[in-house]
């Protein structure tokens, strides 16, 4: 198992993580009737593009060195394209 691919790997797990929380926590704000749910819109997004970011350096990370598989084909020949 590539070490970097690992490591890669638990850096996206990371950023999940926290996307889903943040999404629960405003399921939960809303549910309960918190009209300022909007305010877990910017860490919402936030935790989107650190995902984001996360799975495209995992992608390029396995297109180069040939170690695994990328999370999302149409993300990866993009990736896998432009080298
Ligand atoms: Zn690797």
């Amino acid at each position: 198992m590539c070490k970097q691919k690992q490591e890669l790997f638990e850096n996206f797990f990371k950023a999940e993580k926290t996307l889903l929380k943040q999404l629960r926590l405003q399921t939960k704000a809303i549910i309960s009737g918190d009209n300022n749910f909007g305010r877990f819109d910017c860490p919402i997004h936030e935790a989107k593009q650190q995902k984001e970011d996360a799975a495209r350096a995992y992608n390029a990370h396995v297109c180069n060195h040939a170690c695994g598989f990328p999370f999302n084909p149409a993300l990866s020949n993009a990736v896998c394209a432009a080298r």
